[in-house]
């Protein structure tokens, strides 16, 4: 407790943006409960997404709220603003009245996540939904679907993609503004993997269908759970592809540990601390003599190639690597995916 109220104040970096101190506390909370804790009711599940969005005119107001549709909009002609025209369950449209204008009207969807949707709110924010949980199309076709509403594959791929899209945006924008990881005296494991290759030996060999596989850098902290992602360039682990990538996550003065792959040879002249450990010496395999290992990055691999294996439908490779590592902070963080890919929406449809 003591060492909590140093932290007063502070603001949790993770996108929470709880207070320090609350959220530790309420970790601690939480940790008390179990799994079963408070936050979980707090989340949101198909219940609580049918019954705060079941209708057209609760999902508006959520939309309004949730800055995803515009309350007000600015007549630049005459420099007022306009009014909302809309009946009961509709978006609405933006009218202004004076002189000219009196003609024309403007839908509250132009420029928003729900521009040209053919769809109903209430849909939009179930299969919204049903993404944030990563359901597959099937399995969002059964929830989704109603007495009188079957939703179409096309539908559920073109909204999931539309998802997927924003997601993307959002981690390349917030990317940037993420504080590099290490730091003088501190350790960053550095490995690099082939995600989708197949070994000939298995399944049908056919013809120009070979998947080549991409290769992914891997960049993580000791002690902490950022772990960072690129597709290399060009399919190639040169050091020409691999050290600036490095140098954009990784602090000068780190300590970096990696195996002995060529690459990494030169990372001292960018001013990295860089220790090896040699998977080829049978007797130090894992652990170098002075204790340099890569397993907490190599054991990231499993993960990353399992739900590589399990995606239903072949996406972009650099697209599908982002929403897995929006998906993981997510789960790491114990965060609502909801929430996030709301979050997502109101980021990248700024009104
Ligand atoms: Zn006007």
């Amino acid at each position: 407790m003591v060492l909590l109220s140093l932290f007063k104040n502070v603001k949790c970096k993770e996108s929470c943006g709880m207070d320090l101190v609350e959220k530790n506390n309420f970790n601690i909370f939480l940790g008390l409960l179990g799994d079963h804790g408070e936050w979980i009711l707090s989340m949101w599940n198909w219940r609580k997404v049918f019954s705060r969005l079941g209708t057209e005119e609760q999902c508006i107001q959520f939309a309004e709220e949730r800055e995803l549709l515009p309350r007000e909009k600015t007549c630049w002609r005459h420099r007022r603003n306009m009014s909302v025209s809309r009946a009961s369950g509709e978006i609405g449209k933006f009218r202004c009245y004076k002189s000219n204008c009196r003609t024309k009207s403007e839908s509250r969807a132009i420029g928003t996540w729900f521009e040209g949707a053919r769809l109903s709110l209430t849909l939009i924010f179930q299969i919204m939904y049903a993404f944030s949980e990563g359901l597959s199309y099937t399995q969002t076709k059964k929830e989704c679907s109603t007495d009188d509403t079957v939703l179409s594959a096309r539908t559920i791929a073109d909204w999931f993609s539309y998802c997927r899209e924003t997601i993307v945006i959002y981690e390349l924008e917030n990317q940037e503004n993420r504080p590099k990881i290490g730091g003088p005296g501190k350790i960053v494991q550095i490995d690099e993997s082939k995600c989708g290759k197949r070994k000939y030996n298995r399944g049908r060999h056919i013809e120009g269908r070979h998947i080549e596989g991409h290769w992914v850098i891997g960049m993580i902290e000791d002690g902490n759970d950022d772990l960072r992602l690129e597709v290399c360039p060009d399919n190639e682990r040169s050091a020409e592809v691999l050290v600036p990538l490095i140098q954009k996550h990784v602090q000068e003065g780190s300590i970096i540990h990696t195996d002995y792959w060529r690459a990494y040879m030169s990372l001292p002249e960018y001013g990295y601390i860089h220790r090896r450990v040699n998977h080829s010496d049978p007797t130090h395999r894992f652990v170098a003599p002075d204790g340099t290992h890569t397993q907490r990055i190599e054991s990231q691999w499993r993960g990353l190639k399992k739900a590589f294996r399990q995606q239903q439908h072949k996406h972009d490779f650099t697209d599908w690597l982002c929403e897995y590592s929006w998906r993981r902070r997510i789960r790491i963080n114990h965060m609502d995916p909801y929430e996030e890919l709301l979050k997502a929406i109101k980021h990248v449809y700024r009104l």
